[in-house]
This record gives C-alpha cells, sequence and structure tokens, in this order.
C-alpha cells in the first residue's frame, strides 16, 4: 500500500513504514545486497554544524541532522561514502568572488558574539570555517568525480551558496558554492561545458551574477515567483535558463516546466559535468514558499537529471545543499535525491 502522506509525517513514524513510495522504488533484494558499492560520496564537516545565525533562525543547523536522519530512513546512508569537506583555497573562492569581498569577509568574521550582514544574513564565531568547508566541499567533490574515485556526490554542507553574488552575501549565503566548484571543473579540469542545475524555490541569483555571460556554464533555475530575491524571469537562450513557477504550483506542472526549458537545453549544451543546486525548499510543507512539490518530485528531477549525465557526461554529478527549511520535508525530499544519486552511480 503507497502511503501518501508518510513524507511529510515524522522521520521515526517513517521508520516503520516499509510501503513508503521511495522504499518502494527498488525491491528488497537489492537493498539488501548493495552494501559494497560505494558510488555517490557524500561531503560534509562539523563546523557545517556550528555555524548559527541564532535562535528560531529557519537556516539552522538542524538541517544537516535532518538530512542525515532521511537518509538512515531511506537506507541510502549504507550507500555512500562519507568524506570530510576539506576548507576551501581562497583563490578557489576567489574564481567567483570578487578579491576584496572574499577578504574584507574573512575579516569581518567575528572571534566571538555574532556579526550581521543583513536581516537575514549574520556570522558567528564558527560561520567562516563553515563558509569555507561548503565551497571547499564542492571542490573535493569534483576532484573526486572528475578523478572516477566515485560516479557522483552530494555535499552535505551550509551555509547554502546561490544566493551569493560576485561581491555580496545575501540570503543566508556568503560563498557561492556550487559555482566554486563549477569554476574549479572548468579551470582545474578543463571543462568547457558545465551545467549547473537550480530546483531550490528561490532564484539563484548569485550563481546568475558570476555567470552570466560565461560561455562555458549553462545555467537553469526553476522557482517561485513573486518571491526573494525578486530578479528578472528573462532567459538567455543557450546560457541562462529561467523558469518561474506561481505559487501554488503542484509537482505535475513542475515536472512540465522541467521537461519544457531544462531537457532540450541539456539536449542542445552537451554538458561535461553536472552540478546540482538542492534546494528542497519548493516542497509543500516548507515555511518559506507557496510551492507544492512532494518528496516523489525530488526523486523525480534527479532520475531525469541523472539521465541527462548518463547520456553526455559518464554521469558526471556534484549537487549540493542549498534550502530547505521544514525538517521533515527535508529529511525525506533530500533522501530521495541522494538515493537516486546513489542508484544512478551502480
Ligand atoms: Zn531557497
Amino acid at each position: 500500500m503507497r502511503a501518501p502522506g508518510c513524507l511529510l509525517h515524522s522521520i521515526d513514524a517513517c521508520c516503520s513504514m516499509t510501503a513508503c513510495e521511495w522504499r518502494d522504488r527498488r525491491p528488497s533484494s537489492e537493498i539488501d545486497n548493495d552494501e559494497q558499492l560505494m558510488s555517490t560520496a557524500y561531503f560534509s564537516h562539523a563546523d557545517c554544524g556550528l555555524h548559527d545565525m541564532g535562535g528560531g533562525h529557519p537556516e539552522s543547523p538542524d538541517r544537516l541532522i535532518a538530512v542525515d536522519k532521511g537518509m538512515g530512513v531511506v537506507g541510502v546512508d549504507k550507500r555512500i561514502e562519507r568524506r570530510d569537506a576539506p576548507a576551501a583555497d581562497l583563490d578557489a573562492i576567489k574564481r567567483v568572488h570578487d578579491a576584496r569581498y572574499v577578504d574584507e569577509l574573512v575579516a569581518f568574521a567575528p572571534g566571538q558574539g555574532m556579526r550581521r550582514i543583513d536581516g537575514d544574513t549574520a556570522m558567528n564565531p564558527h560561520s567562516l570555517d563553515a563558509a569555507l568547508r561548503g565551497a571547499g566541499a564542492l571542490v573535493a567533490a569534483t576532484d573526486a568525480v572528475m578523478a572516477g574515485e566515485v560516479a557522483n556526490a552530494f555535499c552535505a554542507v551550509r551555509p547554502p551558496g546561490h544566493h551569493a553574488e560576485h561581491a555580496r552575501a545575501m540570503g543566508f549565503c556568503f560563498f557561492d558554492n556550487v559555482a566554486v566548484g563549477a569554476a574549479h571543473a572548468i579551470a582545474a579540469h578543463g571543462l568547457s561545458r558545465v551545467a549547473i542545475l537550480d530546483f531550490d524555490v528561490h532564484h539563484g541569483n548569485g550563481t546568475e551574477d558570476v555567470f552570466r555571460g560565461n560561455p562555458n556554464v549553462l545555467f537553469c533555475s526553476s522557482y517561485q515567483n513573486p518571491l526573494f530575491p525578486h530578479t528578472s524571469d528573462t532567459s538567455v537562450p543557450g546560457s541562462l535558463i529561467k523558469t518561474p513557477l506561481r505559487a501554488g504550483t503542484a509537482g505535475s506542472v513542475f515536472r512540465k516546466a522541467i521537461e519544457r526549458d531544462w531537457l532540450p537545453a541539456l539536449d542542445t549544451f552537451r554538458p561535461e559535468m553536472i552540478f546540482v543546486s538542492a534546494g528542497f525548499d519548493a516542497h509543500r510543507s516548507d515555511p518559506l514558499a507557496d510551492l507544492l512539490l512532494e518528496a516523489h518530485d525530488y526523486a523525480w528531477i534527479t532520475d531525469r537529471i541523472a539521465e541527462v549525465a548518463a547520456i553526455y557526461c559518464d554521469g558526471r554529478i556534484v549537487s549540493t545543499l542549498e534550502g530547505g527549511y521544514a525538517l521533515d520535508a527535508l529529511a525525506a525530499s533530500a533522501a530521495v535525491h541522494i538515493d537516486s544519486l546513489s542508484r544512478a552511480g551502480e
């Protein structure tokens, strides 16, 4: 029996639900026999759990705990290879961010207490280290996938990154982690066609700002509009594909929009590597937005991304956590995303 509501219930409740749709997607014999396969690297670091912008802030350390719990429910925790995210070199970050901005942010980081950048974004004494690990995770994940050590990778890091512009922190973000990874793939590995796919409910304005006009990057972003960060909906064929969605959009409509906008653009671009800004705040339970996606929609889009990657780039995918603020929904959604990556790499 399908348990349509189980993805919205607590993780503990889900532990006993063998009928969950995301467990039903594979025969139990496969689940029992694939512990040896480590096709997906999982990059994270304890520092990412110490960045804290204050009680009640939705971008909380509990988010990474939720992702870990969700993986346990699905069972994908046994099929990933956990790796510590290194701190990024500032030179890797300065490929995509203004050097003066980076140096000023490093100097701004407090030794104690909290320093506020804007109404939503603040640094505690651990925030700089967490941000460096977040960017470093993308660099290390890119290296691991390019070296063929693993098929793909997920970076469970925070702070998120896709709102951080070339010279500006905003929207919970300091360094644009996915942009750092994509720029590293181009500069250090010689790639000339890198796709960044962003299904966070908020437009990835930082990633657009970094790569606008860069012929090496195709950036596709689906997002609710109007909503923060209130950017224009204008696409640039071949390099910037924007998929704005109205409040109340259901998963079925989201899927059609992705098939209409992203898949043809990817077929034309023929990426050599795919990065994913994996935000899960378009889930119907999320408190910060008004789309109606469910966890199985994240499995669906990950499967589509994996199909494209299999055709054009030997399955090379590096995905990183962006938003997602309803903890149970985040747990279930991230888990099926990582499960899909893991199965794609087998
Ligand atoms: Zn978001």
